[in-house]
């Protein structure tokens, strides 16, 4: 039953991504009322967020000397599989398994390097109620490394175990030897970071 919402919602994205940028004259699709009103639309080309498309996510990873800052940002239907704000008992249920797997490092560096989460911060969307189309979970992993010129690989297996919605990971990293961009699916999901 879920399964069929992702197909609309995904249109309803295209749709409004299209209609915005080029065909004004396009049809609406029935619910749309409620993305042209909705402050903070990650469509809106003025705002500053990355495309919001369901499916992928983005993350972006930064040495400085031993600390390694990865932030993640994935639509919100890719983690509980809704962005509507819950309305039942099993929509808070998915939101808190959420916001636990997203918190249970669900990142992983070869171990030469020796990095050790040291704070996790993650953003509930759902939090403050709000009737958005679209939301986006927020993390924020700082690791410190033992020996950050031995970072050399990443590997999100975890992330794609945790969250099977998830079909690609956008991976942009700039570390002090060097910098890039790769992405990850779950049958690839180790990335080697050049530096
Ligand atoms: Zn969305």
């Amino acid at each position: 039953m879920t399964r069929l919402f992702m197909p609309l919602l995904t249109l309803g994205c295209l749709l409004t991504t299209s209609s915005v940028l080029a065909n004004t004259t396009k049809p609406a699709p029935a619910n749309s009322s409620k993305h042209t009103t909705a402050k903070g639309h990650s469509h809106d080309p003025a705002h500053s967020h990355k495309a919001h498309v369901h499916g992928k996510a983005l993350l972006t990873l930064a040495l400085d000397k031993q600390q390694l800052e990865a932030a993640l940002e994935a639509p919100a239907e890719s983690i509980t599989g809704f962005e509507h704000a819950p309305r039942t008992a099993d929509h808070q249920q998915r939101i808190l398994m959420a916001l636990v797997n997203l918190k249970q490092k669900p990142l992983q560096f070869n171990t030469e390097a020796g990095c050790k989460a040291t704070d996790t911060k993650v953003d509930n969307p759902f939090a403050g109620g709000g009737h958005q189309e679209h939301r986006d979970f927020d993390a924020r992993y700082r690791f410190e490394c033992a020996t950050p010129g031995k970072l050399r690989s990443l590997d999100a297996s975890a992330l794609f175990r945790a969250f099977p919605r998830l079909k690609t990971l956008n991976v942009e990293y700039l570390l002090p030897g060097g910098q890039g961009s790769t992405t990850l699916t779950p049958a690839r999901p180790r990335a080697e970071l050049r530096q």
